[in-house]
């Protein structure tokens, strides 16, 4: 590998981080390239220093051998925080005070995927940032120098950092899912310090993921963590994405409690440390997690999603937590306000331990509302901006109350319906959410005409959660 120019399959560089199919549009002269390219970005900040980790993908070592080798050739120390969860990697970052951090993982992505998330300084790298590491490989204007690699472990000082901010009065039994993940060892090693009775589901690493696809967040991944609940009378489940920054929870009945409930639970705990404070969700949430936080006394804002942007807003208004309908959840009251699934799972067991009766009763106590999953319906890259925008002008001129913070949202005495733009991908995402079965049919009927006008078939969706 050489400091040649080097383009970039058309692909890989997306909004929040870099993914490819390996050996077909992401291959180890790409990861030496972005190792170059990011390597000087860093050198020209005047960075010395930057962490690297991978997850437990077979292909993960050979491209951090490579990504490794692109950051030296710049003339960077490079730390080698070997393998574990995306978390760790932004722990080592920030513990180690590293002028960056890159992270190998495909996520949650099939095993032949791939990909890279970074950060730089304390803030995220995203948008413009990466497709900035596509122009300085293309034109192979890179950073010179003779680096060097070291290997560190922080795997002991990590697992006390999360298992620290444990506080729970009464036991508890649990089953965990890493889905052969790469929180796996991380997982082993927490449960065996924390009080309470673990039960650990597939918590070997395993790139080829044989049991379950590691997305708790889609409800056939978490079939066998409802299993393990039901036949062990676990107090609740917590399961992890591939790569540790998105959690998913069921409560001792099976039933899923969704990314905005948690953040319900989680402000009033929050709150009560940092009255005032302002708590950030994205759009899909529901209302009743903002009427929630306002309820505490806190200030709810609605941002967009994805997770570098909530991590964004989080940095410019002091928000002691964010999270996402998606799983990622962002403490930074105690923590350091990256999404850390683990770390969620010990406040989880924390604050249930302490509320002495089940996560059942405090998920329903919240008000109780219906709401559809996420409907996603494919469109063209070219039409799905110009939908939203045209969608957005009827309503403007019809006089109704549009939120469009981020696609549109719009509010009736029904309740609320969605309709935004996939960053990442060519489909349209839509969730509505009403306080009556008929509420939601109406609104569902608003938001397949407004789709009809614009050219598009409605979407068949059923009832959520
Ligand atoms: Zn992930």
């Amino acid at each position: 590998m050489s400091g040649a120019t080097h383009r970039f399959h058309p692909t890989v560089l997306r909004e929040y981080d870099i993914r490819g199919v390996v050996g077909e549009t992401l291959t180890e002269a790409d990861l030496y390239a972005v190792g170059r390219s990011f390597g000087t970005v860093v050198v020209r900040e005047g960075g010395r220093r930057v962490c690297v980790g991978y997850d437990g993908r077979l292909s993960s070592p050979v491209l951090e051998t490579a990504l490794v080798a692109g950051l030296t050739d710049c003339g960077l120390v490079v730390e080698r925080i070997g393998l574990g969860p995306t978390p760790m990697l932004y722990y080592a970052a920030r513990e180690r005070g590293a002028d960056g951090g890159l992270m190998i993982t495909g996520s949650h992505n099939p095993p032949n995927y791939n990909g890279i998330k970074m950060v730089l300084g304390k803030r995220p790298f995203y948008g413009q940032d990466i497709q900035n590491l596509g122009v300085i490989a293309a034109a192979a204007d890179y950073a010179e120098g003779q680096g060097a690699s070291v290997a560190i472990d922080l795997k002991a000082e990590y697992v006390a950092r999360l298992a620290k901010d444990y506080v729970g009065p009464r036991p508890l039994k649990v089953a965990w899912d890493a889905g052969n993940g790469a929180t796996a060892e991380i997982m082993r090693r927490l449960t065996a310090v924390l009080p309470g009775e673990h039960i650990l589901l597939f918590d070997t690493i395993d790139g080829t993921f044989p049991n379950h696809h590691p997305d708790p967040t889609v409800p056939e991944n978490l079939v066998d963590l409802q299993r393990v609940v039901a036949e062990q009378g676990c107090d609740l489940g917590v399961g992890f994405d591939g790569d540790g920054d998105r959690i998913g929870a069921i409560d001792h009945l099976g039933r899923i409690v969704w990314g905005d409930q948690l953040l319900a639970l989680y402000s009033a705990e929050v709150l009560k440390t940092h009255p005032g404070g302002t708590i950030i969700a994205d759009v899909k949430a529901s209302q009743t997690l903002f009427d929630e936080v306002a309820r505490l006394g806190g200030k709810p804002l609605m941002w967009k999603t994805g997770h570098s942007l909530l991590k964004a807003k989080m940095a410019e208004t002091g928000s002691p937590l964010a999270g996402e309908m998606s799983g990622h959840i962002f403490f930074a009251d105690k923590w350091y306000g990256f999404d850390d699934a683990l770390y969620c799972a010990v406040r989880l067991l924390s604050l249930v331990s302490q509320a002495g009766e089940p996560l059942a009763a405090l998920r329903d106590r919240l008000p109780q509302v219906i709401n559809t999953p996420e409907i996603r319906f494919q469109v063209s890259e070219e039409r799905k901006f110009a939908v939203i925008a045209e969608v957005k002008a009827r309503l403007l001129a019809e006089g109704a109350k549009v939120n469009d913070i981020d696609g549109v949202r719009v509010n009736t005495p029904d309740g609320w319906w969605l309709l935004r733009a996939s960053n990442t991908q060519d489909v349209l995402v839509a969730r509505a959410e009403a306080f009556s079965d008929d509420g939601l049919e109406r609104l569902k009927a608003l938001l397949a005409g407004q789709l009809r006008q614009s050219g598009i078939d409605a979407p068949a969706g059923g009832s959520g959660h």
